[in-house]
């Protein structure tokens, strides 16, 4: 909330009191009047007996719908300028009733007079001081002209003592007086209250802030746990997955130790393959989880290089996966519109997901298939799909092959993997300010849609990036 609309809604609920309170005040107002009338003629105050009566009831009306105006809304329903508005029908209509009273009350003698001052407190504190001095002012007017107007005989002369006449010149002086005290009052009080109101919306923003604040350090928490969470469900995971390959590795060993299993036999050598082989795999898990902490951690470190060219970069894994397609009779066929070159990239880990992605194709695919490579250009972002008509993958799973560890049943009985290529290039494409997207279908083949933007860019500005960390290219 800002600006006006701030102190507005920080003051709304405290006018709307102020003015409970204020229509509480003039019951006892009403109850002055109508006793100054009732009591009046036996004080020998004649003048102001019926006259008063009626303006306290006149009043007393008022102050009832008033009241019920006010019960009638909830507090938080009111809006500012509404209870403003409120506010000056009822200081107007309270200076009304007094300059009337004081009219029938001795005019400038009357001692209803010091209520003006009183008013004048009570509606700047209510009021902004912008509305109470042209207030101010229209009292003066207005009583002025009641002086006037008892002077020249338009309107009756109702002293509270009848053997005393009118006040003469020290009338000019009590109209002086008067004019003085509406507008000293209303700028005294302005001075005290402006104070408080500032001190008020200071307290307000300070709260505000604080409660900001708080909510950031929540939402902090908040991400610290989940990635906590993350965290160790990715070393339980990565934990697993290097076990059971150590188990095999351990037992083969102790067979051929503990001298169960003769090494220079043929089941001895093919119990030694095997373990090889499973280094070999727990070194490719190893390599991939070493990979993917890469992207993590070093995301601000990493080789951000400028102009990467996808073309080429693409090209040149064509080239590369080109035996490993040939094994598996599968025809590689690239389809590039366009040329996508990335304002800055990371050369390395782009090659890495890309190649992964390919090699996906290329693994899950039927031999003698066909695996095709499309890169366009949509706008400013660059689009590579790569479309394989293979094994796909099983409903539900589309999603949940982008995780660590996860691997299709359908893809486990077809070949070896890690279930870590994908989680890799997924990274990779986030940390470029990209995506990655599966579509498939079960046994009709697969897509890999990435999308790069063109202008994308590290973390923070290039210049702090190259500066600190000198490209490098591998
Ligand atoms: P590696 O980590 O060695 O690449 P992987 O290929 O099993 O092993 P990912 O590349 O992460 O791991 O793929 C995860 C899973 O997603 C695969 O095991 C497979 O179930 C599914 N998958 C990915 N690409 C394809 C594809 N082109 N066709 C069918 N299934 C796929
Ligand atoms: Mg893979």
């Amino acid at each position: 909330m800002k600006g006006k609309h701030r102190v507005e809604y920080l003051f709304a609920s405290e006018l709307f009191g102020r003015l409970v309170w204020f229509v509480r005040l003039r019951w006892l107002a009403v109850a002055g009047l109508g006793l100054a009338s009732l009591l009046g003629p036996s004080l020998g105050v004649h003048g102001a007996s019926p006259a008063l009566l009626i303006v306290a009831l006149f009043v007393g009306a008022a102050n009832l719908f008033f009241t019920l105006a006010l019960r009638r809304r909830k507090r938080r329903e009111l809006p500012y300028d509404h209870l403003l508005a409120c506010a000056l029908r009822q200081i107007v209509l309270d200076l009304t009733a007094l300059i009337v009273t004081a009219h029938f009350t001795g005019g400038l003698q009357s001692p209803a007079l010091l209520f003006f001052a009183f008013h004048m407190a009570i509606g700047t504190i209510i009021l902004p001081a912008r509305m109470m001095y042209p207030l101010a002012a229209c009292t003066s007017v207005a009583m002025f002209l009641v002086y006037f107007a008892e002077t020249r005989g338009f309107l009756s002369f109702h002293p509270l003592d009848p053997s005393r006449g009118m006040c003469g010149a020290a009338c000019h002086f009590n109209i002086a007086a008067l004019i003085f005290a509406l507008f000293g009052v209303v700028a005294l009080t302005d001075s005290v209250t402006s104070r408080f109101k500032k001190r008020n919306v200071k307290l307000w923003d300070t709260t505000e802030e604080l409660k900001k604040r708080t909510e950031d350090l929540q939402r902090s928490l908040e991400q610290v746990e989940t990635v906590e969470e993350r965290k160790s469900h990715y070393m339980r995971i990565s934990a697993h997955q290097l076990r059971s390959p150590l188990a095999t590795i351990k037992t083969s060993l102790q067979v051929l130790t503990e001298g169960y299993v003769d090494p220079a036999s043929d089941r001895g050598r093919k119990l030694l393959q095997g373990a090889a082989e499973r280094v070999d795999e727990l070194l490719a898990t190893v390599n991939d989880l070493l990979e993917l902490a890469k992207i993590r951690e070093g995301l601000k470190c990493a080789p951000w290089a400028e102009s990467v060219n996808l073309n080429q970069l693409l090209a040149d894994l064509f080239d590369a996966l080109q035996p490993l397609a040939e094994g598996r009779s599968i025809r590689l066929v690239p389809s590039f519109r366009g040329v996508c070159i990335l304002d800055r990239g990371i050369p390395p880990d782009l090659v890495y997901a890309f190649e992964n992605l390919m090699e996906n194709a290329i693994k899950y695919s039927k031999e003698g298939g066909e695996v095709e490579v499309r890169l366009s250009r949509e706008h400013d972002r660059a689009v590579i799909e790569i479309e394989d008509h293979g094994i796909g993958i099983p409903p539900g799973f589309d999603e949940e092959v982008l995780n660590e560890f996860v691997r299709a049943p359908n893809a486990r009985h077809h070949a070896q993997g890690t279930g870590l290529g994908l989680a890799i290039a997924r990274e990779t494409m986030e940390a470029h300010g990209g995506s990655l997207r599966l579509e498939s279908r079960e046994g009709e083949g697969t897509i890999a849609r990435a999308v790069i933007p063109l202008h994308g860019g590290p973390p923070e500005s290039p210049e702090t990036q190259s500066e600190s960390h000198p490209q490098s290219e591998d």
